[in-house]
């Protein structure tokens, strides 16, 4: 083969020795085109200098962050890799915290590799960083590797569980020594921009819950709450961005020869997006401040190691409905909204009057789950429990469709695409009986913020970018998806999947196929 121009300039240059997994928490692809005109710093950089498949999805119906999270860097569905949605996902009662608020957490639930083993595996020297606001988000960009992973622990400081380490390293002691979280105590989040930069309305007092949905937003000045509710102002991703630099320099991250990873996931935008809402003018101004502290981020890293062998891929763990109020027309506060409970309820005390304990039946997120088992021991027949539970839950105002798990595979083989994102979302081994779908822009009837978790293409679509010299810039409307991110990078740097992964290479996007 007669290699081109351009593949025989990539064949020659260095390797890469860094590569930079960036998460937005909650970003979805239309907010490239909706605020083009205003972004100047890391989103416009990947948008115009950057590979962007700008029609892409996760294929699984869980659109959570903890499933998104494991996605994205393994290469494989929440099938195969066991993360299924946020409530069981890291939590770890056995790696507990080092110090901060919150439960233990580890990936101990993840099965199989993710994309930092397959290239350790080619060079055991590499290191990897990988810092979020979440325990998840910092988790499992990593898969099961103990590497330098930190999250933010609710008090102004970055903590890790004891799966990884006994002890902080001394960077980050300094780090936290420094009291970073205090200068913003009090501070107030204002526009970026003029307000009349602005469409969107200011006040809308479906968000926030009803309270304090106006511009500006103040931080409590008091350290335990202020610390507390930092998660919910823009600067929580720039503190994110400060964290994962100073990172880079105390481990001498991509200095090269070895190909080093910093995973980096901003939770931000997801925490506003819940509490404002995807139309909200709070969510305008977020998505501009995420933009210049991603432009930091990669500035800095350009001026701290060389530029060409720095390769970046950025995408999101999942997309966002809006307020069903906005949805739908009304004044019923509870439109758009889908109440299971009293059937659940019913179901449980039916299973009671037969000798079975009720939590032998779990509704989490939209998927049931039934304990056979126990209800074998009783003999409790499952299937007709299951068929009146759904014959019940189809009957709701608002549901769409309720599945048979067993059935699922048959219909996604049809070209039924919730059946398959829901056969890409269960292990075979799960207790899963049924799968509950409501109709697109529904809620769970307790959910006041905005949210996201359903098998609908407003939650499953994402952008996905790639930055670096590997990359043939541009845009690419060919279908894509978050699997394909893993095997692609895989490619690219030249290391191989330890175990069969759920994606392609994204040739078309490469400059030396
Ligand atoms: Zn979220």
């Amino acid at each position: 083969m007669v290699a081109s121009g351009a593949s025989r300039l990539a064949a020659q240059s260095a390797p890469p020795t860094l590569l930079v997994q960036i998460t937005v928490d909650q970003l979805v692809p239309g907010y490239f085109d909706r605020f083009a005109p205003q972004l100047t710093g890391g989103l416009k950089r990947f948008a115009t200098q950057g590979a962007f498949f700008t029609n892409a999805q996760h294929d699984h119906a869980t659109t959570e962050t903890a499933p998104g999270h494991a996605t994205l860097w393994s290469g494989r569905t929440p099938a195969h890799h066991g993360i299924v949605l946020n409530e069981i996902g890291v939590a770890d009662a056995q790696a507990p915290l080092l110090f901060g608020r919150g439960g233990g957490a580890s990936p101990w639930r993840f099965r199989g590799t993710a994309l930092f083993d397959w290239i350790r595996t080619r060079e055991p020297f590499s290191r990897a960083l990988s810092v979020s606001r979440k325990d998840r988000g910092a988790i499992l960009p990593l898969g099961k590797a103990k590497q330098q992973v930190f999250w933010y622990s609710l008090d102004g400081r970055f903590t890790t569980s004891r799966y990884y380490a006994d002890t902080l390293p001394a960077w980050v002691q300094r780090f936290n020594a420094r009291n970073p979280v205090t200068p913003y105590l009090g501070a107030r989040w204002e526009l970026l921009l003029p307000e009349s930069a602005y469409p969107e309305p200011d006040s809308v007092p479906i968000e926030s819950e009803g309270k304090r949905f106006t511009f500006p937003h103040e931080l409590e000045q008091d350290p335990r709450t202020g610390s507390y509710n930092f998660t919910e102002f823009p600067w929580m991703d720039d503190l994110t961005v400060d964290f994962a630099l100073d990172g880079v320099q105390a481990l001498d991250l991509g200095k090269g020869p070895t190909l080093d990873v910093l995973a980096v996931s901003l939770s931000t935008t997801d925490a506003i997006g819940h509490r404002y809402g995807p139309d909200s003018r709070e969510l305008h101004d977020q998505i501009l401040r995420v933009d210049r502290a991603l432009g930091r981020l990669i500035d800095s890293l350009y001026r701290l190691r060389d530029s060409t062998r720095i390769v970046f891929a950025l995408s999101a763990d999942h997309g966002v409905a809006p307020f069903p109020e906005l949805k739908f027309p009304g004044t019923d506060p509870d439109r758009g909204r889908v109440d299971y409970r009293p059937i659940l309820d019913a179901a449980r005390s039916g299973l009671v009057a037969r000798g079975v304990e009720g939590d032998a039946l779990t509704i989490q997120s939209s998927i049931v789950f039934l304990d056979r088992r126990r209800l074998a021991a009783k003999g409790v027949p499952a299937d007709s429990v299951i068929t009146s539970l759904r014959t019940k839950l189809l009957a709701l105002p608002g549901m769409l469709r309720v599945d048979r798990v067993p059935t699922l595979a048959a219909q996604a083989a049809r070209g039924d695409v919730i059946a398959r994102r829901w056969v890409h979302a269960l292990p075979a081994d799960f207790d899963a009986v049924l799968t509950i779908t409501y109709q697109p822009y529904h809620y769970q009837f307790t959910t006041r913020y905005a949210t996201h978790g359903t098998p609908h293409d407003y939650d499953a679509r994402v952008p996905i970018l790639f930055l670096g010299a590997p990359f043939r810039p541009g845009r690419y409307a060919k279908p894509a998806r978050t699997v394909d991110i893993a095997p692609t990078l895989a490619h690219v740097l030249g290391v191989r999947p330890l175990e069969a992964v759920d994606g392609r290479i994204l040739i078309e996007a490469l400059r030396a196929p």
